[in-house]
């Protein structure tokens, strides 16, 4: 008997059995045996794929006994970086590089060399960082409804290092509001289901109880559940706009509404929408308002890395008012080395990448937003019409530039490792069994959304032909949905990060 067999025969098991079970199954020799084994052949491949250059390129374990040239150096990582470039510059990866055009990109790096040395927690020694971070809060409240009406004038934030951090501190934020104001010490979020892993890790590190709550048959959280939820411990609702695995943007007016009316805080998750849904509202298009202009909304997650089209490294957390944020920023009065702020997770910050951020804003501006999402969302009317031909495929949700897709007749899982072997790297998802495209401006090169169409037509005719084939990671996908055995997935997810570590 193999994993896969031992999990089909266990999956009817409800929760605490299976994990209760697991502990003891994993202390049988036998099991353990076999689940070293599977592990052993799950990490080949991993290894496989994730450490390329191994016998390519030198290795250094250690520090060299004396300096490297610059030259030497240089050359090497001009190297690796012409292999990288390759397949993102040309529109085959889902996400991950937003913007990509040559130009942009050395304008970045002009700026990050010109701030390389900056460093935002030394306020006296870079006034420049601290305009930059001010402003843009500043820019991005804007684009979300800052000043609109009397009751959103004060909205404010900070910059952090990425969407993940952006919605620690704000989950954070609500967590210390509640103890403070309301003596809550056992703090809940509400959350859906598809909301981004991120809350789960604030969940995780700050110790509040997370309740998920189900989509519908839209994939939007389900509205009634979530009321149903709310109690006198619930410290936050969150809604996504939209969700990273489906798109799809959650009823955010309603949800706000419930929060508003239980007086606890609202998050509006926007950190892949923020700069695409309010520029897509000026366009015409019908999306719905997500932001400050709704009154329950006491705080969003923007992120300036992805279509903010800054480097990598920048998000912005907004909220609704200053004293709301005051539970977000850490001071200490007494420790022998002063005293000391600091708005954020990190102490020392690269300001580099606030000023390059600054000036992504100022040199893409409201027209070259309004462009690119224009040009996002046509590229997203080829696709999905494109993909409505294909009478295997079906599109999860009403999502906008974002498609999960799934099939009925056909292991999606068979078909994304077609994609994969066809160059493309998308996003393979679960729970139901999907894969996703978010669409960037790199997608709306001509004759990309052709070629993702015809490579899909292609992809999904092989597996027809060819079911059942278990190359690449098709089998990883199957086992990681079907098996009962979470620990046992958790443990392989560790030894996965085990192998990047490795040198
Ligand atoms: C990307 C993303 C985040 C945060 O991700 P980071 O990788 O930390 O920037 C949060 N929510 C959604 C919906 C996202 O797409």
């Amino acid at each position: 008997m193999n994993i896969e067999e031992i999990s089909e025969k266990l999956a009817w098991l409800p929760g605490p059995a299976t994990r209760f079970i697991e502990k003891r199954m994993k202390k049988i020799p036998a099991i353990k045996k076999l689940l070293d084994e599977e592990n052993a052949k799950t990490m080949q491949v991993l290894e496989h794929s994730l450490k390329p250059y191994a016998g390519k390129y030198e290795k250094y374990p250690k520090l060299p006994s004396s300096g490297l040239s610059h030259e030497k150096i240089l050359a090497e990582m001009q190297s690796m970086h012409d292999l990288e470039t390759v397949k993102w510059r040309e529109g085959y990866v889902s996400g991950g590089i937003y913007h990509g055009d040559q130009e942009h990109i050395n304008f970045l790096n002009k700026v990050y060399a010109l701030q390389s040395q900056s460093n935002p927690l030394h306020t006296d020694l870079f006034p420049s960082a601290t305009k930059f971070e001010a402003e843009i809060v500043s820019m991005v409240a804007t684009i979300h409804g800052k000043g609109t009406a009397g009751h959103n004038a004060n909205v404010c934030g900070t910059v952090t290092s990425g969407g993940t951090e952006s919605i620690l501190v704000a989950m954070k934020t609500y967590r210390d509001r509640a103890r403070e104001l309301k003596g809550i010490t056992e703090p809940e979020m509400i959350l859906p289901l598809t909301a981004h892993v991120a809350f789960d890790k604030a969940s995780q590190y700050f110790n509040i109880k997370q309740v998920k709550i189900p989509f519908t048959g839209d994939y939007k959280v389900d509205v009634n559940l979530v009321r149903k939820a709310v109690n006198n411990n619930t410290v936050v609702i969150v809604g996504s706009a939209p969700s990273f695995p489906h798109g799809t943007i959650d009823a955010i007016q309603e949800l706000s509404e419930i929060a508003l009316k239980n007086g606890i805080g609202f998050h509006t998750d926007c950190c892949l929408g923020g700069f695409i849904v309010p520029f897509a509202e000026k366009l015409g298009y019908k999306v719905p308002v997500v932001d400050f202009r709704l009154p329950g909304v006491t705080s969003m997650s923007v992120d300036t890395h992805k279509y903010g089209y800054a480097a990598k490294g920048t998000s912005v957390v907004l909220y609704r008012d200053e004293e709301l944020r005051h539970f977000q920023f850490y001071t200490s009065t007494d420790w022998p080395g002063g005293l000391y702020m600091s708005p954020t997770l990190a102490g020392s910050r690269p300001g580099a990448l606030s000023a390059a951020c600054w000036a992504a804003l100022l040199s893409v501006g409201e027209e070259g937003y309004l462009k690119a999402t224009k040009a996002i969302f046509e590229t997203a009317d080829k696709i999905r019409a494109g993909i409505q031909t294909i009478p295997e495929i079906k599109i999860l949700g009403s999502s906008f530039w974002i498609f999960a897709l799934s099939s009925d007749s056909l292991n999606i899982y068979e078909v994304l490792e077609q994609m994969t072997q066809r160059h493309w790297s998308l996003n393979g998802l679960h729970k139901p069994a999907c894969f996703h495209i978010a669409l960037t401006l790199r997608h709306t090169q001509p004759g990309v959304a052709e070629r993702f169409i015809q490579d899909l037509k292609d992809s999904v005719a092989y597996v027809k032909a060819n079911p059942g084939n278990k190359d690449g990671l098709a089998p990883v996908y199957g086992l990681a949905a079907s098996l009962p055995f979470r620990g046992i997935i958790s443990d392989i997810l560790k030894k996965y990060l085990d192998v990047v570590y490795k040198v």
